[in-house]
Parts: C-alpha cells; sequence; structure tokens
C-alpha cells in the first residue's frame, strides 16, 4: 500500500510528521519571537496572531501579603469558588467547584453572569458571608485587552465557551450587573487575572525568582515579565517598577499562518472540526483539549491501514474525542518492560477486543510522538521567553492538568529548554499549586491594601 505521496504505508512513514528536527524548533522560535514583538508593537499589535496582552500587574509578591478575598476562577473545565486568607506565607484556602452547564456555556453572557452570581451567593451563604463586604479576584482565562486591573475586554472565547453579548465587553461590567440584579451580595472585583498570572504570582510568593508562568491544562498560554520600554502599547503610568507581565496568549500562535510548516493532516481535522477553526493553532497542537484527539486520528489512520487491530475497531475509538487526553498519560505511564497493564485498561474503555502486544507498542508509540511533539512546542515558546527577557536565572511556574499528570512531561520540557536556550541563562520549573486561586487572592489582597 501506498500513502497519498507515494510512500509506502507504514507505521514509521504514518508518523514521521510528528517527529520534528532541531532546526525545525529553532525555526519555531523564530517564528514566535518575531509574533512576540509583532505583538508588543503599536504599530503592529492590530494584525498579530499573539496579542501580548499588558496586564496592569506590575511587580512580583514580597510575600507580605495579608487580607481575606473571594476568587473566582473560570477558564476550562470547572468553575471555582475559593476564600483564601493570606497572612504572610501562611494561605488557608477553601474552595468549592461548580458546574457550568453546556447550554450556559455556549448560551448567552447574561444567563452565564446570573449563574456566576448564583454560585457566588451559595458560596458566601454557605460560609456566613452574606453579611459581609468582600473584596473579590477573578480569575478569568480568556483573551482579554486590559485597561486596567479591574476593567478587562473580552477578545473573543477559546476552549468550547461562547456566550452570545460577551465578546467586546467588559467581564467585570457584566459581573457587577450580575450581582447588582440580584441585590443580596455585596461584592467588588478588584482584579482581574489569566490563569498564567496566578500561575506566576503563586509560585513567586515562594520563589521571587518566578518570572514566567505557563499552562499546560485544557488551553495552553504563557506570562512573563516584560520591560516598559519594550511594551510600546503601554498606557498605565511609568512609576517603578519599569515592568509589566504580559500575557502572551500564544496558544493564538500559527493563525497568521506561520506555523503551516509544521502542520500534519491530523492537526488540521482537529482544527477544522473545532468550534473555532483558524484559531488557536499553536494551542490545538499541544494542550489537552485536542492532544487525545490527534493521537486518535493517528490511531484511527493505522487501524484503516491495517497497521492495528489487523484493521479492527470499535466504534468508542472511530468517535470523534472520545480518546481522552488522559489516556496518552495512562498509555505512556506503562513504559518499556511493563505488561501493558493501563494500555490495556484503555483499550477495554474503548471496547476493543483483539490486540496483540505488538498493537499495544505501536499505540504507546503514537502517544509518546504526540507528546513529545506538545511538550517540545512548549519547551520552544519558553525558551524563545527566556532568551529575550536574558535574566541569568529564571523560575517558571506551571499549573495545569497536562503538565502535572502526564508521567514525561516535565522531564521533556527541562531536557528541550535546556537545548534550545541561551548558554548561561539557568531556569527551574515550577509546579504552581492552586495558582489560580491563589494568585487572584495576592493580586486582589494588593489591589485592596492600596486601594
Ligand atoms: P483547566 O486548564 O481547564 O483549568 P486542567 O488543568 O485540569 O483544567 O486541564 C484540563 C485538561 O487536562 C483537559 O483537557 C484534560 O484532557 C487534560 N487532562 C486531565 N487529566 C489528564 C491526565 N491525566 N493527563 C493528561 N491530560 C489530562
Amino acid at each position: 500500500k501506498l500513502a497519498s505521496d507515494g510512500t509506502p504505508l507504514t507505521v514509521e512513514n504514518v508518523v514521521k510528521p510528528f517527529i520534528l528536527s532541531d532546526d525545525d524548533y529553532k525555526k519555531i522560535m523564530d517564528v514566535m519571537l518575531d509574533s512576540f514583538n509583532q505583538g508588543l508593537g503599536k504599530e503592529t499589535n492590530a494584525k498579530a496572531a499573539v496579542k501580548m496582552f499588558p496586564t496592569y500587574v506590575r511587580s512580583v509578591p514580597d510575600g507580605t501579603e495579608t487580607g481575606k478575598v473571594l476568587a473566582l476562577d473560570l477558564g476550562g473545565t470547572n468553575f471555582r469558588i475559593l476564600l483564601i486568607s493570606l497572612d504572610g506565607q501562611e494561605v488557608n484556602m477553601e474552595s468549592k467547584i461548580y458546574i457550568i452547564p453546556q447550554s450556559i456555556m455556549t448560551g448567552t453572557g447574561i444567563q452565564l453572569f446570573d449563574h456566576i452570581a448564583e454560585c457566588i451567593h451559595k458560596f458566601m451563604n454557605d460560609h456566613d458571608l452574606l453579611h459581609q463586604k468582600i473584596p473579590l479576584g477573578f480569575t478569568f482565562s480568556f483573551p482579554c485587552r486590559q485597561e486596567g486591573l479591574n476593567k478587562a475586554i473580552l477578545t473573543h472565547w477559546t476552549k468550547g465557551f461562547k456566550c452570545a453579548g460577551v465578546e467586546g465587553n467588559d467581564i467585570v461590567k457584566l459581573l457587577h450587573e450580575a450581582i447588582e440584579r440580584r441585590g443580596d451580595i455585596d461584592v467588588e472585583c478588584l482584579a482581574v487575572i489569566n490563569d498564567t498570572v496566578g500561575a506566576l504570582m503563586s509560585c513567586a510568593h515562594e520563589d521571587r525568582k518566578c518570572a514566567v508562568g505557563l499552562i499546560l491544562g485544557t488551553g495552553t498560554n504563557a506570562c512573563y515579565i516584560e520591560t516598559l520600554e519594550n511594551t510600546e502599547l503601554w498606557d498605565g503610568d511609568n512609576d517603578e517598577p519599569h515592568q509589566v507581565i504580559i500575557n502572551t496568549e500564544w496558544g493564538a500562535l500559527g493563525n497568521d499562518g506561520s506555523l503551516e510548516f509544521i502542520m500534519t493532516d491530523y492537526d488540521k481535522q482537529v482544527d477544522k472540526h473545532s468550534i473555532n477553526a483558524g484559531q488557536q493553532i499553536y494551542e490545538k497542537m499541544i494542550s489537552g483539549m485536542y492532544m487525545g484527539e490527534i493521537a486518535r486520528l493517528v490511531i484511527e489512520k493505522l487501524r484503516k491501514a491495517k497497521l492495528l487491530f489487523n484493521g479492527k475497531g470499535s466504534e468508542e475509538l472511530s468517535e470523534r474525542g472520545r480518546f481522552y487526553t488522559k489516556y496518552v498519560s495512562e498509555i505512556e505511564s506503562d513504559g518499556d518492560d511493563s505488561n501493558f497493564k493501563c494500555t490495556k485498561q484503555v483499550f477495554a474503555e474503548l471496547n476493543l477486543q483483539k490486540y496483540t502486544d505488538e498493537d499495544c507498542r505501536i499505540v504507546q508509540y503514537v502517544c509518546s510522538l504526540v507528546s513529545t511533539r506538545a511538550a517540545y512546542l512548549a519547551s520552544a515558546g519558553i525558551a524563545t521567553l527566556l532568551n529575550k527577557m536574558n535574566r541569568p536565572e529564571v523560575t517558571i511556574g506551571v499549573d495545569g492538568s497536562l503538565y502535572r499528570f502526564h508521567p514525561h512531561f516535565h522531564d521533556l520540557m527541562e531536557e528541550k529548554i535546556r537545548q534550545l536556550v541561551n548558554p548561561g541563562i539557568k531556569f527551574k520549573l515550577m509546579l504552581s499549586h492552586d495558582g489560580s486561586g491563589k494568585g487572584a487572592a495576592i493580586v486582589t489582597a494588593v489591589a485592596n491594601r492600596l486601594a
């Protein structure tokens, strides 16, 4: 059998497009630096794929922040409300997850914010807070153009959300209006941050060298500390410190076609079937919402070519979105010498009955190539930021289930960043614990003290 380009249809030939060379990764870094600079430039921002939003968060915490703060965390799988008390290094947190039904995720903005306000009311009632005025920090992890710490205009929805009437509007205003419609809770949103900023701030609370925040979860994104001089779009004050955290929104990298040279047929299919085709190209090659689906498409390609499962699959395996990214982690966790315990478990969940050890090995190989490319692509982004900042030593605060639970993501990233970063730059990848909540609380506590 031959593939469409005339090469014999073998496993190696099918997976080859996922194996990128060092030169490819260097080229990707050039594309990234160009995109970052376009986003930062006054003249070029409007057309740039990567928006590089200044956040109005200007400095990392000094570890002495105090106060009681309510935090909202919206931006992916779960919506959470947290009550956080900060007292220097002492951080206490209580939190609850609330469901956002699919009908609300793709309904109207009014419905979304009324739902959020209702959840806040429930949470405050449960925690006996209804009689108190309490400052609120909102971790809202979608691309926003900020005009102040508590003024954030959503540019467009990502990650499966699509509520009408929110894009182009200030989400703090929408939240405050929903709170006013109820009239029975007394909270004021003092700060909006992104989950990347949350990861950076929460790690910086312990480690002052932290200057980059990275998310590898439903989506991917990063933020870093930039000088005001390099931030042409900065229109805040010029007081010390002469720096600001930039939310890169790097998931949109490649929206201008600049990553076309590494896109596989499978990436193109994932994009085509998403609710935001043509957008978030880099994100779709990396993050948890898409990685399992990429692996599934490759597995299906191999199966149909009779290179897997003797050509026989299952309804489940043929269903879009049914091969979860956590399966990739589970399958890879079997390692070299086991009896494919987790892989067989996943096969059972997918109702695959007849397979050989060789099938297990091939599926494991596909998963490892897809996740390694994801880890290396994220590494290229981090290395580009580290080279751009050019600090001698930087800690990177990382959050998200993909990084947290994949068995090799951390090691793959360390290895690749080390290879791509300029000589003399030291770095450390640090897992952020509850960054979205803790980060929002730190920023809000500081804003409250200054108010
Ligand atoms: P979010 O990014 O939405 O705030 P998470 O960080 O939990 O939340 O990320 C959720 C994403 O992580 C989902 O897309 C899911 O596919 C992926 N995920 C969940 N568990 C695992 C796992 N064990 N290994 C890899 N990815 C996972």
